[in-house]
């Protein structure tokens, strides 16, 4: 069976001379890993197309014992200012892994993959604050693989903004200060600006999704709420986001 599909490398693991696995994020199939044969050619379009956080279009086709192989690949994006630059080359890692771990395998991935390129597009270029472009693409991921919060209003009461809105991480629900118990667990205060930034990471058109300035401050707050959702969804840990961390640490 041969299929062509366009797709970004999320991960990149050598296997012996010139040989290597790929993990793609593709549009027609999800995640997909697949064997480069004579990958270490640099002259080869392969080579660049197969490589780590890139951008391109695929021919791939089945062996005979069920490994997914590239036939021949074309890099239509490299996303050459992400390689400069330490702090947003660990984020796009960061993302990559995300991907890896809440992309479908075998269904169509078109929604994650476009906000995928989105992201990394933004960073590559400086159109927002790395930290912000964190935020929502944590958050808008989350919406969706299948755990879109409900943003709506206060959980209990329903009422739409209040000074004093909380955001409950566990159940991805929010709450007002009238209907917040000391039963309610979990809890991150979020006022008005960050609830109605988080409904614009939900609720937006992907293309206007970046479409908004945050002070530090909020974006801090936000930050919290994101990373919190979307840590919470993991069954493991995720060694790139403890590497973003340091390099941002290391970097203030
Ligand atoms: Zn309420």
């Amino acid at each position: 069976m041969n299929f062509s599909t366009d797709g970004l490398v999320i991960r990149e693991q050598r296997i012996k001379e010139g040989d290597k696995v790929i993990t793609i994020l593709t549009r027609d199939k999800g995640v997909i890993r697949s064997f480069v044969n004579g990958a270490n050619n640099i002259k080869s379009p392969k080579t660049t197309a197969t490589g780590l956080i890139t951008y391109s279009q695929f021919d791939i086709y089945l062996n005979s014992k069920g490994n997914y192989i590239i036939d021949d690949a074309h890099a239509k994006e490299v996303f050459m200012p992400l390689r400069q630059d330490i702090d947003k080359m660990a984020l796009s890692q960061y993302f990559c892994e995300l991907c890896e771990q809440f992309a479908p395998r075998d269904a169509n991935a078109e929604e994650i993959l476009r906000l995928t390129l989105n992201s990394l597009y933004m960073l590559a270029h400086n159109k927002l604050p790395i930290e912000l472009i964190k935020c929502i693409f944590e958050l808008r991921l989350m919406s969706v693989s299948g755990y879109m919060p409900d943003l709506v209003g206060c959980c209990e009461c329903h009422i739409y903004e209040d000074d004093n809105m909380y955001f409950l991480p566990d159940s991805g629900q929010l709450i007002c200060k009238s209907c917040k118990t000391e039963n309610t667990g979990r809890s991150i205060l979020t006022g008005k600006t960050v609830t109605n930034v988080m409904r614009h990471c939900v609720y937006s058109e992907l293309n206007k999704l970046f479409s908004f300035t945050l002070s530090e401050k909020s974006t801090k707050t936000l930050g919290v709420v994101t990373e919190n959702y979307c840590t919470l969804h993991l069954d493991k840990h995720l060694n790139t986001l403890d590497f973003y961390k340091q390099i941002r640490n290391l970097s203030e």
